[in-house]
């Protein structure tokens, strides 16, 4: 008796299992799809000093129209598409997408600010990834300063040396490397003093956890020490609250990011958000 309830347990997990594979399959071949039926776009989300309340620089993130599914979140869709490495693709797309839309934002006259692009860890390790971004900055016509990449510490994993070579070579020629989600990752404080880079940015179940039950703050409060002490911009991410504000502000964290400010808004909304710079920067001065 107890062992057909087990088969027949087991039979549902496999099932579960063959149902989930197959629907990835299926999710992999519309990835593919979607860059040809241009159902990817682009969402900005204002970077913002906690100082002055401007506007410093916008990440760039990626969209999936679905035509059945809807939206899909990144968190969904980006782990398959390094999976199946059409993340080379997609995220050429993205930089080309971003810088392109950097450049018309500038031309158009509003304040030249950084946009901030995610980089997968295999994307960092393809040996023609420098030549790509310098192809795709000639070719928008976007100075190498108003772009920024947003790396993990996981492209470390396999060649740290190799990694801190490309590192040097896309920061010599001009474009910042920031590192995303950090302290959540593989983080050695050795390599990082020897990482070519002008940001990090701390992760957001760590600004969570300042004010949502646990009141920890020593890890931001340490995060904005050693960033400082390294020469290093520090950015918060997922700030959504005014007290999470306030608090890292009185750490000295230079910049954030997060609900609290906007959600990362379509090319059109904003440009609005761009728009009504002075009456955004009111509201953050109190
Ligand atoms: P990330 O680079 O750490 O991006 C920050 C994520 O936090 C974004 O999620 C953003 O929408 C979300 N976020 C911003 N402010 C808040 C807030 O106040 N509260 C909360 N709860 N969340 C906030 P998103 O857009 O869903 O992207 C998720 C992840 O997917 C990104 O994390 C990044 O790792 C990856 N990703 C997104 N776009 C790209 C891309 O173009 N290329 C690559 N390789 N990865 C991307
Ligand atoms: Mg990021
Ligand atoms: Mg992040
Ligand atoms: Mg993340």
């Amino acid at each position: 008796h107890a062992k057909n309830a087990g088969r027949n347990q087991y039979q549902l997990y496999d099932a579960a299992m063959n149902a989930r594979a197959a629907e990835r399959l299926v999710l992999a071949g519309d990835l593919r799809k979607g860059l040809e039926r241009e159902e990817f776009f682009l969402a900005y989300q204002p970077q913002v000093c906690l100082m002055t309340g401007r506007i410093t620089g916008m990440e760039a993130l990626i969209r999936w129209k679905h035509p059945e599914r809807g939206l899909v979140s990144p968190a969904e869709f980006i782990p398959l598409a390094e999976e199946t490495k059409l993340i080379i693709p997609i995220g050429e797309w993205v930089l080309r997408t971003a810088c392109r839309q950097n450049k018309a934002w500038q031309d158009a006259g509003f304040p030249p600010v950084c946009v901030s692009v995610n980089l997968s860890a295999c994307q960092f390790g393809q040996p023609n990834l420098v030549a790509m971004i310098k192809k795709i900055l000639q070719e928008t016509g976007l100075a190498p300063q108003y772009l920024n990449l947003e790396i993990t510490e996981s492209i470390t994993m396999n060649n740290v040396e190799r990694a801190i070579a490309t590192m040097h070579e896309i920061n010599d020629y001009g474009i910042g490397i920031s590192i995303d989600d950090f302290g959540t990752g593989y983080s050695s404080l050795n390599y990082l003093k020897k990482f070519p880079i002008q940001t990090l940015k701390i992760d957001q179940s760590f600004v969570r956890d300042m004010t949502e039950e646990h009141h920890d703050v020593a890890i931001p409060t340490a995060i904005i020490a050693m960033a400082h002490s390294l020469k290093l911009k520090v950015i918060a991410e997922g700030v959504e609250t005014e007290m999470q504000q306030q608090m890292l502000r009185e750490r000295g964290c230079d910049e954030m990011q997060g609900y609290l400010i906007s959600r990362p808004l379509p090319a059109p909304e904003f440009e609005e958000l761009l728009h009504n710079l002075p009456a955004a920067e009111q509201l953050l001065a109190n």
